[in-house]
């Protein structure tokens, strides 16, 4: 099979390229789709935790990490085709997407995401930051944040709230996003603010 299946988690045989394909491909179609790097950590909790693996189960997920693919041997007798992370594969994807796209940062500590995104106007000049907003909100105050998100209209949406946060606010809100491409990318707004 192209994909590994544990117990309901599902996660997907992809080359890089194969992946940065599809991504371009949901940008010009208009759908949404919502990505996730699944690394071991993420795979046990969603074992652990039925929750969590429910909401894992609207998402593309992608092969992190080395102790998945040890996984992927085990259970299914291959590895992976790739190692896809997020600290990789998103500036790969912002680097490879030649139509201008428009981008929100929701994640890391207050200042963080300004920061990034000022790394990622120089990196990446075809593409604008369009609103960021730190990770640290209560639970009430995540319909605030959708509605910030959506007035400021970007194409994607790169959640770094961390394991599980960031996959259940994409589950939960997912679907009041506007955002075509919802991505939970863990450390990489950190990583970008440098
Ligand atoms: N983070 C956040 N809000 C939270 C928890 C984490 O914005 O409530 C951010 C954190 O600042 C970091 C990123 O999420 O930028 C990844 O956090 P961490 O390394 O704790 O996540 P994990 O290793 O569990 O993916």
């Amino acid at each position: 099979a192209d994909r590994l299946d544990l117990e309901g988690v599902s996660v997907a045989d992809l080359t890089r390229d194969e992946l940065l394909a599809h991504l371009h491909e949901v940008l010009e179609r208009k759908t949404q789709l919502c990505l996730g790097f699944c690394n071991a950590n993420m795979l046990l909790a969603a074992l652990r935790e039925p929750a969590y693996a429910a909401a894992l189960r609207g998402f593309l997920l992608v092969s992190d990490g080395l102790g998945i693919d040890l996984c992927s041997a085990l259970f299914r007798g291959r590895f992976f085709r790739e190692n896809l992370n997020g600290t990789d594969l998103v500036p790969a994807f912002l680097a490879a997407e030649t139509t201008p796209r428009t981008l929100y940062l929701l994640g890391a500590r207050p200042g963080i995401a300004g920061a990034a995104a000022r790394n990622l106007a120089l990196a990446y000049p075809q593409h604008r930051v369009v609103g960021v907003r730190h990770g640290y909100f209560r639970p009430e105050e995540a319909g605030a944040v959708v509605a910030e998100i959506n007035a400021a209209a970007p194409d994607i949406l790169l959640v770094a709230l961390g394991n599980p946060g960031q996959e259940l606010f994409i589950a939960e809100h997912g679907a009041r996003l506007d955002a075509r491409l919802l991505m939970g990318v863990g450390a990489l707004v950190d990583y970008t603010a440098g």
